[in-house]
């Protein structure tokens, strides 16, 4: 280890300790606190955050950083050294472009306007929303503007704070195409969409039971429950304070079993990512997955390529019919197939089905450039929210609630983050062909044998958690970067069968 190294080691130490416990006051917040605990609480997130920004910024980190990126230093350094190098240099330039009193303005702005923008969808009013979206907006392009170098433009700086290897336009070249070649299918489709049948998934399913298949479900995939826990909460999410403490959550409806099931695959997907991290990188800057959208691939792969697929269900659809015989006994399992494949009209984003779940995010990635494009007024966004909606989809929201005003994210501040969604999506489906090159994957899957599947992730995927980048792991493993063609074919040759066109 170089010297420089040994003496930054320390401070990285007391960061990721500081780190693990803002975490898991995150996880004990979302799962089981009380509710009245939030007020005081919040006190001592202030002083952890606050503390771990001292532990990274700082004059000492500043100059061992400095000293580790020079060319000397450099040749010293192991492989893994040089990324937390880099990683570390990463969330600097980050967190030091903005100007401390602008920082703490913009944590209180967020911390209000997360709680406004929750009246307002619960009121249906966007307009109680806008001036704090505003603020948010003009803030978030300041601080881009703050990072913008090497001919990037503000929306791009965001971006990539999520996934770094994706310009405007890479993305805007795969969304042309998913537009010009998944819009008709869709609208083809929504014609069709009656002649599939679920009723039966809207029954009622014993809450106890569907916790305990989804835990079964989540065993089967490979989750250890040595390393790692599920808990419940409002809204499912994976966390993990190391490589042997990783925890995901599950929500339960009495009337939608797909619900539970598919959010226990999903999450399972982000845990066993975090679960095969290698020993040597986990409590460092580089011990977690690589971007949002590898993170993203590897729950939907387990989601919708695996999970939706007739050789997944066959060894174990008889355990689940076993658990609600009443709704399932004369549910045949070509019959669930189906069902969980059913495509129908829809506008909310986390509800979208497999097929038309990209549009969702093409709709919220043209906007976002429209914003920080000065393309649009913030009074403006509904209008262009419906419109897009009835462009692409054909249907359009009646109120702001299940438009405009439906996600999150933006209350955060988080713009340039949707796109992960369909990245990772498109990434997990380059996986799989290249995967089934490799290993007979239907044969694994009929036999009830997972291991294998895991096995192949865990080796070119996640033990290297983010000492490479997405398409560093592309090209290694599949010989080649980014391509959304396997996305899209997949997609038109599954759904052209599954409707018959
Ligand atoms: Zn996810």
């Amino acid at each position: 280890m170089s010297k420089t190294f040994e003496k930054l080691k320390p401070y990285l130490d007391k960061a990721m300790a500081l780190q693990t416990a803002r975490s898991l006051f995150e996880w004990d917040t979302q799962t089981l606190a009380p509710f009245g605990a939030a007020d005081n609480t919040s006190k001592v997130n202030g002083i952890l955050s606050d503390e771990y920004m001292k532990s990274l910024i700082n004059d000492d980190v500043r100059q061992l950083l400095k000293k580790l990126q020079e060319e000397q230093e450099q040749a010293e350094l192991t492989d893994l050294e040089k990324a937390i190098v880099k990683e570390l240099a990463k969330s600097y330039e980050q967190l030091e472009s903005i100007p401390p009193e602008e920082y703490k303005e913009y944590n209180e702005l967020t911390s209000i306007s997360s709680r406004k923008w929750a009246k307002a969808k619960k009121d249906n009013s966007y307009s109680d929303f806008a001036p704090y979206l505003q603020k948010i907006i003009d803030f978030k392009k300041k601080f881009a503007s703050y990072r913008v170098k090497d001919g990037k433009t503000p929306y791009e700086v965001l971006l990539g704070d999520y996934e770094e290897c994706f310009m405007i336009k890479d993305l805007d070249a795969f969304f042309d195409k998913f537009k010009a070649e998944i819009i008709p299918l869709v609208k083809e489709v929504y014609k069709k969409t009656d002649t599939i049948d679920k009723s039966y998934n809207s029954l009622n399913y014993d809450i106890e039971k569907q916790k305990e298949f989804c835990k079964y479900l989540s065993g089967y995939l490979g989750f250890d429950f040595n390393r790692g826990v599920i808990a419940e909460s409002e809204h499912p999410f994976t966390l993990q304070l190391h490589n042997h403490d990783v925890r995901i959550t599950g929500r339960y409806l009495e009337n939608n079993l797909e619900s539970s099931i598919f959010s226990a695959i999903h999450e399972t997907g982000h845990a066993l990512y975090e679960m095969n991290i290698d020993d040597s990188l986990t409590q460092t800057p580089v011990g977690t997955g690589a971007s949002m959208g590898m993170h993203e691939s590897q729950s939907r792969f387990f989601e919708n390529l695996i999970g939706r697929s007739y050789d997944f269900w066959e060894p174990i659809y008889e355990k689940l019919v076993e658990a609600f015989p009443e709704n399932l006994q004369n549910i045949p399992l070509e019959k669930f197939i189906k069902g969980i494949n059913k495509v129908s009209p829809c506008l909310i984003r986390t509800e979208a089905d497999e097929l038309s779940y990209c549009i969702h995010i093409i709709i919220r990635y043209e906007i976002e450039k429209m914003i920080f494009n000065n393309e649009v007024t913030v009074d403006d966004l509904p209008k262009v929210w419906n419109q897009k909606y009835q462009d692409y989809l054909g249907i359009a929201p009646t109120n702001d609630s299940e438009g405009i005003l439906q996600d999150i994210h933006w209350s955060f501040g988080e713009f340039g983050y949707f796109p992960s969604y369909a990245i990772g999506t498109a990434v997990a489906s380059q996986i799989y062909e290249y995967m089934k090159e490799k290993m007979p994957v239907s044969e694994y899957l009929r036999q009830g044998n997972i291991t294998p599947i895991r096995e192949f992730l865990r080796d070119n995927i996640h033990k290297y958690g983010a000492t490479k980048n997405t398409n560093e792991i592309l090209k290694d493993l599949c010989g080649e970067e980014f391509k959304p063609d396997y996305y899209i074919n997949y997609l038109k040759e599954k759904y052209s069968r599954l409707y018959e066109l």
